[in-house]
């Protein structure tokens, strides 16, 4: 569904991502893990564009999204991105939050959009926020409507970087119960995240990134208990 080829980034003399090579299938869940430095954000912000690749491609249900004729706003349209900072718009309410970008973007009725999002607040237990204004609500919740604006764009795949590092302990319990619900609903997703007891127990397959290299892919048990790579051992050592 998404295949990345050869996929290379710099920031001036900085070489970030140094040849990456990636598919992910329908449904699957695929996590980023390596030191801080290491590439994760950035090969994130280059599937949904939001950085311009120098080299490599790729490609999203067999269309290739780097081509430099891509419609960039249409491409954006299908990932669902959520990042550490939650970034919800502090001057509207939960619901306008969650219904701006189908009414404004898709095109969505209001009625409509406010439908879809209800059904979304109720399913992740937030059907009493709607009203309510992000100053008022915990970190926890404030991540988790972040969650529900992404989704509410019905996106093919989900791009989540380091949603739960912003919050205390006992509020990443709840989002990450919201990142399991997704996988069961079968939502692909591509995701970052130091929490590696969650990364093992979610991902399909976690990929290790190492300087800008993708060193080693594989099922977590596989890259958890059996590292190919010294550099790998010594990264889940150092994290473990
Ligand atoms: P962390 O675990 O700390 O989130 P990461 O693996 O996500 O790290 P990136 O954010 O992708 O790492 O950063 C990789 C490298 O790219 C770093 O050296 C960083 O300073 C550099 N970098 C990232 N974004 C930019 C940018 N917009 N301009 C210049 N350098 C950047
Ligand atoms: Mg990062």
């Amino acid at each position: 569904m998404l295949t990345i080829h050869s996929l290379w980034k710099s920031f001036g003399d900085n070489v970030v991502l140094r040849g990456v090579d990636l598919e992910v299938s329908q449904h699957e869940v695929v996590s980023l893990i390596g030191a801080s430095g290491s590439g994760k954000s950035t090969l994130l912000r280059c599937v949904n564009l939001l950085e311009t690749p120098d080299d490599g491609t790729i490609h999203l249900d067999g269309e290739e999204i780097t081509d430099p004729r891509a419609d960039v706003d249409a491409v954006r349209k299908r990932f669902g991105t959520v990042f550490q900072a939650f970034n919800l718009f502090p001057h509207m309410t939960v619901m306008d939050n969650i219904t701006l970008a189908p009414r404004q973007v898709h095109r969505v009725g209001r009625a409509q959009a406010e439908q879809e999002a209800h059904d979304l607040l109720r399913r992740f237990g937030l059907a009493d926020k709607a009203g309510a204004y992000p100053d008022r609500l915990s970190g926890g919740q404030q991540q988790r409507v972040a969650i529900i604006r992404a989704l509410a764009t019905k996106p093919r795949v989900m791009l989540l970087d380091e949603v739960t590092s912003a919050l205390d302990p006992m509020l990443v319990v709840e989002v990450l119960a919201i990142i399991r619900e997704l996988k069961e609903s079968g939502m692909t997703m591509i995701l970052t995240t130091h929490e590696m007891s969650f990364c093992r127990d979610i991902s399909d397959t976690v990929c290790f990134l190492d300087g800008g290299v993708l060193l080693e892919k594989g099922p977590p048990e596989k890259i958890f208990t059996e590292p190919e790579h010294e550099r790998t051992r010594a990264f889940l050592s150092s994290v473990l």
